[in-house]
């Protein structure tokens, strides 16, 4: 073996900004405050500043490797945190501020972060989770000294920024290094830590602008809707420093009329976010009169977090906007899989295109799949069988923090995502349930996911979720449960019947009910298990 002569200049996060910095220093980056009104910076007045944010933990006693925690939106503060924090050699730790109080006191305790950022809308929360938060020993409100909340020794991240004048070099260290620190709500247990990388940071960053990735580039205006918490917001603050692109932060505001007001003011191209906030999207058009549909100007949304139902997909092709519909879990940086079509498809009506959309893609350069069964055995990749989802690569987790839950990988590497899915020959991954979600009926399994797109695609059906309850011939069998749009009301026999021609005979919902309000994950995704416990008593009519 002889070794190659290139440079081994380590990978890392800091170089995204300096480049960013350097090349493309002009381009915006506009953000929504908690405070109200929208700010203006570049790459270049943000990157001068992250300096300086990280010349002031330094000075308030962060050290390489210290976890600073934020329970913030998506603001150009967020994002300063981002790189300073990484690009000095501590861990940013974003913690989702929609979970329980006890549960962010748990993670918050968990990651001994020492020092704790904040938006201003969280100082409540703040301020009763305190007591129990031993490790951290300093408060940083994201505002300025007008804004500041009254906290005891509380400080304020634009007074500690103005007292710096950002001559500051960033740190050259192992490209292994720690950067950031997200916990998954985990499917059992406590919430489990997964620990990225400068290297597996920048190594994702590069699939985000390739053109069979999500095709991010500086031509890209993009509106950052997934949140800076939900696995480092999909990578895409570290890939809009690599390629340039403009960013648009909507901080708190996640509504479809904000959504929509941010998106055409700011000529936005690119956008990414859970299914449900598209829905709202939707329907803030849909309920909007007058309302221009040619002052948007976006042309590409990623979907994923939970499936894209192909009515999202259809009215979204109608504006001219392709989903690009996306696979991944924090495990796995996200991204794992990514839904462009081929150039065999450019040929196929519509309708066909959209049969391979509403698959969640192919996996991409870095990442490999497999499926097993139960016992194991790796089964074919021919769209034949459904089976257990693996995944190993470059930025996907080899074990969780403080080894949490027991090793998370087996000997050759590959992570059991929890996913049970089909690949077909052309290698796009279809995802027909959460392996706790499945429906097993009869000894064959139902796709809840199925059921639910099929069911979307119902007129004056605003949500859909599919449960399996106790059957006491099939061992389980579907419930539907709906929410209806405003002034509508389908009724159950349409819906079935509407089923009837979209998915098989035997998966049609025993039953179905109609409930105001789906409970949501803290990541918007339909939160099965308090359904379960809403219907546990649930009675299926027996017509079997
Ligand atoms: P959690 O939802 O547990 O907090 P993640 O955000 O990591 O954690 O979610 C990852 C999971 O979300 C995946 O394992 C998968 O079940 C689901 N998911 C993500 N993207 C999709 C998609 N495009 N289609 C269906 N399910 C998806």
């Amino acid at each position: 073996m002889m070794f190659g002569l290139m440079q081994d200049r380590p990978l890392l996060i800091s170089s995204l900004l300096d480049h960013a910095e350097q090349y493309h220093s002009a381009t915006e980056i506009v953000s929504r405050t908690c405070e109200g009104p929208l700010v203006r910076e570049t790459w270049s007045s943000l990157a001068v500043r992250a300096r300086k944010i990280a010349q002031a933990l330094i000075r308030l006693g962060v050290k390489p490797g210290d976890r600073v925690a934020t329970l913030a939106w998506n603001t150009h503060r967020h994002l300063e945190l981002y790189f300073a924090v990484s690009g000095m050699g501590a861990v940013l730790h974003t913690v989702n501020p929609r979970l329980y109080p006890e549960q962010i006191g748990y993670i918050v305790n968990h990651s001994e972060a020492k020092v704790l950022c904040f938006d201003i809308p969280q100082a409540g929360l703040v301020a009763d989770l305190l007591p129990e938060l031993g490790h951290v020993q300093t408060l940083i409100a994201l505002t300025d000294a007008a804004h500041l909340p009254d906290l005891p020794g509380c400080l304020a991240y634009e007074t500690l920024l103005g007292a710096e004048d950002g001559a500051y070099d960033w740190p050259v260290f192992d490209e292994r290094t720690a950067s950031s620190l997200c916990y998954t709500s985990g499917t059992t247990g406590n919430p489990k830590g997964v620990l990225y990388s400068h290297r597996s940071t920048v190594l994702h960053s590069l699939i985000a602008c390739q053109s069979d990735g999500l095709q991010l580039s500086s031509r890209d205006s993009t509106l950052l809707v997934v949140p800076m918490f939900h696995v480092n917001a999909w990578g895409v603050p570290y890939a809009s420093a690599l390629c340039g692109a403009k960013l648009v932060l909507p901080g708190p505001k996640l509504d479809g009329a904000s959504l929509w007001d941010l998106a055409t003011t700011e000529g936005c191209t690119f956008s990414l976010g859970v299914p449900t906030v598209w829905l709202g999207f939707l329907a803030h058009m849909d309920q909007t009169p007058g309302l221009d549909a040619t002052a948007l100007k976006l042309r590409r949304i990623v979907v994923g977090g939970s499936a894209a139902p192909r009515a999202i997909i259809e009215r979204m092709r109608d504006m001219g906007i392709f989903v690009i519909h996306a696979w991944g879990m924090s495990e796995t940086s996200p991204l794992g899989t990514i839904g462009n079509l081929l150039p065999k498809h450019d040929a196929l009506p519509v309708s066909e295109q959209v049969d391979v959309q509403v698959k969640q893609g192919r996996a991409i350069w870095g990442v490999s799949l497999r499926l097993v069964d139960d016992d194991g055995a790796v089964l074919p990749q021919d769209g034949s069988v459904s089976g257990n989802l693996q995944v190993r690569g470059p930025w996907v987790t080899s074990g969780y923090y403080r080894a949490e839950g027991g090793p998370a990988v087996d000997a050759e590497g590959w992570f059991t995502t929890g996913d049970v899915a089909r690949i077909d020959s052309d290698g796009y991954v279809q995802i027909t349930d959460r392996a706790k979600d499945v429906i097993k009926s009869g000894g064959e399994w139902i796709s809840s996911i199925d059921l639910e797109n099929a069911a979307v695609a119902f007129p004056g059906v605003a949500e859909a979720a599919v449960i399996g309850l106790p059957h006491p011939k099939w061992q389980e069998r579907p419930l539907l449960v709906l929410v209806r749009k405003p002034g509508a009301d389908p009724d159950p026999a349409d819906v079935l019947e509407f089923l009837s021609h979209r998915v098989a005979k035997w998966w049609l919902p025993d039953a179905v009910e109609f409930v105001d309000e789906l409970p949501h994950t803290a990541t918007g995704k339909i939160q099965k298990t308090k359904l379960r416990d809403q219907f546990r008593d649930y009675v299926l009519p027996d017509h079997h």
